[in-house]
């Protein structure tokens, strides 16, 4: 099955048949593999033809299993009911059991001679495919390893402040200007997360001999090593791409930090160091497009709001999903099947819970596509359409691909494709699809780049520094005692926001992000912040724009749509590197195409700032 949800504010992860088994991974404990076939291959020396004849059986039990456990899903998520949740959690264990026994079984084959590409690739992927692997053999280590990634998710999941729950929370976070409120719900969540840093540590342990008992170092050792490159070189490449995205983030903080200056006071916020982390509009400073008022007057218009305008031309969910399904055929894939109009959830039950979080699913990895979103009519739900079905485009034109290969090359893929469909809903776009008059003139183009920058480019830092802190929780360079000073090293050095208040020495504010009790990895959002203008540059230079990149579409162009599906029939059976070399013709991941795009906004940022001390 694939699975794919969207970001909102808070990322999920993306789930395709390996995918899935890292997503499920760690709830249950593990049992060991089946013995009989286990023994006798043990027993005798492996050899290639065996690794062959294992990757193509493992292929076809994860697809054998994998429809099942995701129809299971779906209904679990459109109808949440005690059963319903009951036999998640059943298909969750199966998975996780099949997952662990696949990896380990895989494990055999390391140092066989003679294996053919294809299949040391599937291997590897198997082997990879955990996030959080539970030591081999050890049910004890298995069940406790199980029993704690539950509770933290539990623990996360049922926090609250004041009878608040993390939503509502959130919304104060985005709509209070009022310091002390932001100041008490910044630090009412946090102590929700002091309680899980005990059981986080023991975590960290157990699924470090799991990595170890696989072949490798740590735990941040295996989750470096799924980007086709040695796990060192990953760590360099993305520090790399940090440097080049840098000066960008650095202006836009100039910028921000002057303004809120102005709103709170030079007291509360100083104009020579890091920011407050409470007061950027977003529970984690993530993103900061609620703080859009704050930073952007003046020039900051963009010239027409686009919630306004699906109003009076009177869009409703099924022509906001008809018009993203056209901006598909536009480039030339088959529309949306009409089971994906029968089966998708678009609205919000009256009467049941459904998990509203907006994804893309794939149930048969075939052309079973469906999105699960409770649609309004508004602008920001308008590009999530875009990006959910540019997800479902991807899913099926990976279905051509044996099971193990159904899935991005790497996990920043996904995330990036739907963005940059969502970076072609440009004024231009609106105008030839009838919901705008006129495209506004240049001097608007500021007020859309910067509330693109204020989610984007925000983003950076902060993509980069979750998995950076686990990296070294896992590698041991970081002990508990030092878990939460490391984060805030890391949170001022990248970000330039500062913890409001001092931190109790049994904070545990790490734990206060999902994915740090979720056990997601992060990296991948860092990835796809990069990637998705990498390809939308490309697709305008195979497009012969020659305007400036924010306002390229790439709808009703064909040519780009066919080079575009080459990339995504590809699926997971090349590297990342090869894959994008097919659309773009790089074979690096290169953040040049960020700064090309928010040039002009750049220039913009650096003339406000003139006169201002920026840096921290
Ligand atoms: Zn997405």
């Amino acid at each position: 099955m694939s699975l794919i949800t969207k970001r909102a504010g808070q990322f999920a992860g993306a789930v395709s048949a390996l995918a899935l088994l890292a997503a499920c991974d760690p709830q249950t404990p593990a049992a060991p593999a089946d013995d009989a076939g286990e023994t006798a291959a043990e027993t005798a020396q492996p050899t290639a033809e065996d690794a062959r004849a294992f990757v193509e059986r493992a292929g076809q039990k994860l697809a054998a299993v994998s429809e099942e456990a995701s129809r299971v899903f779906w209904i679990n998520a459109n109808f949440i009911t005690y059963d319903s949740n009951w036999l998640a959690a059943k298909q969750s264990e199966r998975l996780t059991k099949l997952g662990v026994e696949l990896a380990q079984e895989a494990r055999r084959f390391d140092g066989v001679d003679g294996l053919d590409a294809d299949t040391r690739r599937k291997l590897m992927l198997l082997k990879e495919s955990l996030t959080l692997p539970a030591p081999a053999g050890d049910d004890e280590a298995a069940a406790e390893l199980a029993r704690i990634t539950t509770e933290l998710q539990s623990m996360y999941g049922t926090g609250e402040v004041d009878g608040k729950s993390l939503g509502e929370l959130s919304e104060t976070m985005a709509s209070s200007r009022d310091y002390d409120e932001l100041l008490a719900t910044w630090v009412g969540w946090r102590d929700v997360a002091k309680p899980m840093k005990d059981m986080y540590a023991a975590m960290v342990d157990i699924a470090n001999q799991g990595a170890g008992d696989l072949g490798y170092d740590d735990t941040g050792v295996l989750w470096r090593s799924k980007y086709d490159m040695d796990p060192d070189a990953f760590a360099a490449d993305v520090d790399r791409l940090w440097g080049e995205v840098k000066p960008l983030y650095e202006s836009l903080h100039c910028h921000v930090r002057a303004k809120l200056g102005e709103q709170y006071g030079t007291d509360k916020v100083p104009q020579d160091g890091p920011i407050p982390a409470h007061l950027l509009g977003n529970m984690w400073a993530q993103q900061w497009g609620e703080i859009f008022d704050l930073v952007a007057e003046g020039d900051a218009d963009p010239g027409y709001d686009l919630t306004q305008l699906l109003k009076d031309a009177d869009y409703d969910h099924m022509k906001m999903v008809e018009t993203a399904d056209n901006f598909f055929t536009s480039v030339g894939f088959e529309p949306l099947p009409e089971t994906f109009y029968e089966r998708s959830l678009f609205l919000k039950p009256e009467d049941r819970d459904v998990v509203c979080h907006a994804s893309a699913w794939n149930l048969d990895d075939q052309d079973d596509i469906r999105i699960k979103m409770c649609i309004k009519p508004t602008a920001d739900d308008f590009k999530t359409i875009h990006h959910e079905i540019g997800h479902n485009i991807y899913q099926r034109a990976y279905k051509i691909q044996p099971p193990l290969y159904r899935g991005d090359p790497n996990d920043g893929f996904h995330e990036a494709i739907g963005d940059m469909i969502a970076l072609s809903i440009t004024p231009d776009y609106l105008k030839q699809i009838g919901l705008l008059d006129q495209v506004p003139s240049e001097d608007k183009d500021i007020g859309l780049l910067m509330a693109q920058a204020l989610d984007k480019v925000a983003f950076l830092p902060f993509g980069l520094l979750v998995d950076k802190w686990r990296w070294q929780v896992f590698s041991g360079e970081l002990t508990p005692d030092d878990y939460n000073q490391g984060w805030w090293k890391l949170r001022e050095q990248y970000q330039g926001v500062t913890a409001p208040v001092d931190r109790a020495a049994d904070a545990f504010d790490p734990g206060a992000k999902y994915h740090v009790p979720g056990n997601t990895p992060y990296m991948r959002y860092f990835l796809a912040h990069i990637f998705q203008f990498q390809f939308h540059r490309a697709a305008c230079e195979m497009a012969g724009w020659e305007g400036p990149l924010h306002r390229c579409s790439i709808y009703g162009n064909k040519e780009v749509g066919e080079k575009f599906n080459a990339m995504l029939e590809m699926g997971a059976s090349k590297t990342w590197q090869e894959a994008l070399e097919a659309f773009t013709g790089q074979t690096e991941a290169d953040a040049t195409a960020i700064q090309a795009y928010f040039k002009p906004l750049k220039d913009w940022l650096d003339e406000q700032n003139q006169g201002r001390s920026c840096g921290w």
